[in-house]
């Protein structure tokens, strides 16, 4: 054991960071359920994915047995300009909290994009670039992913078309521009460009959009394209696998001062940062190696873990994609507004699901108001504004360290801290102004949801 005090921040060095992504599933004595093709219900073939996503991408998607991916040399070169992030030990917000638990988190909002995205939009942006492809599609919703993407596509020279769900378009002017600044095109969704977008306005009138409508819109562009892919910035098997470099390199940051977490904690909307962050650490509790508690965290109002079913649904509310086995409140339920807005999925990565299932990890729920006093509490002892989506990670990360102060145990807590929250200033007005509200779906609301998801002999939920 060492001696030294531990820094506020620990830095890795720049030759360090991780050369090797790692797949999680290759540990798993279950492995995930393979996604299906919704027609025919079988699973889907490398072949059946090519026209919707790269060729590099649907193997990865695929690959449950590699433990250790190479992280291909240009992605690394791009990495080593923001990373590694910091593992930075929360010595401020324990002495407010008067816990003797030791709190610490891995900071992802350092760059511009604000999030840990771009881990992943890089990866993706690489491998369109290396198919030779001209460009790619996306939808985006609060705009991190879009963000993110703008600067991986930029950075490969690739075209970049986000729709944007309209109402976000039109709140959150400034997210557009830092895409356009990055030279995406940004398109309101739905959109007259597109068929499917047509044929919703034609239907609806004025909708402004959501996030499935979005998927719909951007598949369609990409498959009409020559030269154009799909991608996605969650939820994905490949997109957990990117963000293992979260992960290993929090770990590596605590080894070299021999910290082991008791529990390691993160928010959850498709799984992508907690999947990434748990990785390695998951790997040595599927081994039987070590022991750890892990808790995912989600917003009240859209609770998929905690009262979810575990089955076969869509992954979109246009049900064009394959279907994926996950814990789903239905891909027909619509969150109420709640201003995590990159916690509003519906499913949840199968990869995480499965553990959930399994027992390997726990899952708890957090009210928006609660989430909004932990942020508050973490920007005034921290310093950094935090995300709607992170503070539900803050949220449980104090929660845990407020029971530590009651039984005086000296636990050690890690959490995602995702990213920051410049752009969701209008949330922290609401807050602020206590105008927020804290809506929890009843049991029929939810049952609406479930009745939508897909039955067929095997889907018994
Ligand atoms: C998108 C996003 C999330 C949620 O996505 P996951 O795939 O569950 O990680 C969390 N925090 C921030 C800042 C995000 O942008």
């Amino acid at each position: 054991m060492t001696t030294e005090k531990i820094p506020y921040k620990i830095y890795l060095s720049e030759d360090e960071i991780p050369k090797q992504w790692y797949n999680v599933r290759a540990d798993m004595k279950v492995k995930p359920a393979p996604l299906l093709n919704p027609g025919t219900l079988q699973p889907l073939k490398a072949e059946e994915l090519a026209p919707i996503f790269c060729e590099e991408l649907i193997a990865q998607e695929l690959d449950n047995d590699t433990a250790y991916i190479d992280i291909p040399e240009e992605i690394q070169e791009y990495y080593k300009t923001y990373r590694p992030s910091p593992t930075m030990r929360a010595y401020h917000l324990e002495k407010a909290l008067g816990t003797p638990a030791k709190i610490y988190y891995k900071f992802e909002g350092n760059n511009t994009s604000g999030s840990h995205k771009l881990n992943s939009a890089l990866a993706q942006a690489y491998y369109a670039k290396k198919q030779g492809l001209k460009g790619v599609t996306t939808e985006t919703g609060a705009g991190q992913w879009g963000t993110a993407l703008s600067m991986a596509c930029a950075y490969f020279d690739l075209d970049c078309k986000v729709y944007m769900v309209k109402v976000s378009y039109e709140q959150k002017p400034f997210r557009r521009e830092v895409m356009r600044t990055y030279g995406a095109s940004v398109t309101p969704s739905p959109s007259m460009e597109t068929e499917v977008g047509r044929k919703i306005l034609a239907d609806h009138p004025g909708t402004t959009g959501s996030l499935g409508c979005a998927i719909s819109e951007a598949v369609e562009v990409a498959t009409k394209n020559e030269g154009y892919r799909y991608v996605l910035g969650s939820v994905l098997n490949q997109v957990l696998l990117h963000q293992s470099i979260i992960g290993l390199e929090a770990k590596a940051a605590l080894d070299k001062y021999n910290i082991t977490p008791d529990i390691i904690i993160g928010c959850a909307g498709g799984g992508s940062n907690l999947g990434g962050l748990i990785s390695p650490f998951m790997g040595e509790k599927l081994r039987g190696e070590k022991n750890y508690r892990i808790i995912a965290v989600e917003p009240a109002s859209c609770p998929s873990f905690t009262r979810g079913k575990f089955a076969y649904d869509f992954c979109d509310t246009g049900m064009i994609c394959p279907l994926a086995k996950m814990y789903t409140l239905g891909s027909g339920f619509i969150p109420s507004p709640n201003h995590a807005g990159g916690l509003r999925f519906h499913g949840m990565s199968t990869i995480l699901s499965q553990l959930y299932h399994d027992g390997y990890m726990e899952a708890t729920s957090v009210e928006q108001t609660a989430v909004f006093e932990a942020a508050e509490m973490f920007a005034r002892t921290e310093g950094i504004l935090p995300a709607p989506e992170s503070s539900h990670a803050i949220r449980a990360a104090i929660d845990e360290a407020l029971k530590c102060k009651e039984t005086g145990e000296e636990k050690t807590i890690l959490f995602g801290l995702t990213g920051t929250g410049y752009f969701d200033m209008v949330a922290y007005e609401k807050f602020h102004n206590g105008d927020m509200s804290d809506y929890i779906p009843t049991d029929e609301d939810l049952q609406v949801g479930f009745n939508g998801i897909p039955k067929f002999p095997g889907n018994e939920f």
